[in-house]
């Protein structure tokens, strides 16, 4: 009843949003969202504002977050979900945007679960439970189709973290899916990517991939998404496999 309720109230907002004039501007350079066409983009657009209203959007470091902002950072954090739904990014409320690299604050890292660790500037971060943090100039470099997008890699570490193992590279598996099956393919991909990087082969995703089991899939997902035609060419089984999770076929839509 209460989701209905609000559901219905969110569905109000977002009819007088002023918001919704401003979103095709906004994402006008994303390549990725000139995939989504009619329907489909109708609905991008509308889970991108629900979006915007479900989350706090905070400035770190005092960047003056836009209009502008939120909406490109909420309609990449929407395409992973666009076939699951947003209530697969409930259980955190808050999207923090910093201008750039940001350093992250160790003082209370173990605790909260965070995936990423070092004391370098880092691009992004995913809490457990906690908020997504931004660099806002990486945002921007996911312009380009090169399988880079930190928004996408960092909610796939949400998606990842609803599993019962928190994020350790699988998120749950949709009925019908196969998880020894998931796990076999990732494990495969995961050897093929080493043997290649050991013999000083060029990749066809980021190393960073090879970090660590919740890396691989945040890695992957990116280039399923940004780079779809290259990934399922390279690791054709995964590329499958993360179809059948993401209930999309990015490689089609071009
Ligand atoms: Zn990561």
């Amino acid at each position: 009843m209460l989701r209905r309720l609000r559901h219905w109230v969110e569905t109000r907002r977002l009819r007088d949003s002023p918001l919704r004039a401003q979103w095709e501007q906004a994402v006008a350079d994303w390549p990725v969202a000139a995939r989504y066409q009619g329907e489909a983009r109708q609905r991008l657009r509308e889970m991108a504002l629900r979006l915007i209203l479900r989350k706090y959007f905070l400035s770190g470091g005092g960047l003056q977050v836009t209009d502008t902002m939120r909406l490109r950072v909420a309609t990449m954090a929407a395409v992973p979900v666009l076939e699951l739904g947003l209530d697969w990014l409930r259980d955190w409320n808050a999207i923090v945007l910093y201008e750039g690299a940001f350093i992250p604050d160790h003082g209370w890292q173990d605790e909260a679960g965070v995936v990423h660790s070092g004391g370098e500037p880092l691009s992004g971060e995913a809490w457990e439970l906690g908020p997504v943090i931004l660099s806002w100039e990486d945002v921007l470099a996911a312009s380009a189709e090169d399988g880079y997008n930190v928004v996408i890699h960092e909610i796939a570490h949400k998606l990842d973290m609803r599993s019962s193992g928190g994020a350790n590279g699988a998120p749950p598996l949709h009925r019908g899916m196969d998880a020894r099956l998931w796990y076999e393919v990732m494990t495969e991909a995961w050897e093929a990517l080493a043997r290649a990087e050991e013999a000083g082969e060029p990749l066809p995703v980021d190393g960073y991939a090879l970090t660590e089991e919740a890396e691989f899939f945040a890695v992957l997902s990116e280039n399923f998404f940004e780079a779809p035609d290259r990934l399922s060419r390279a690791l054709p089984r995964v590329y499958q496999q993360l179809a059948l999770f993401y209930r999309q076929d990015p490689a089609k839509m071009q």
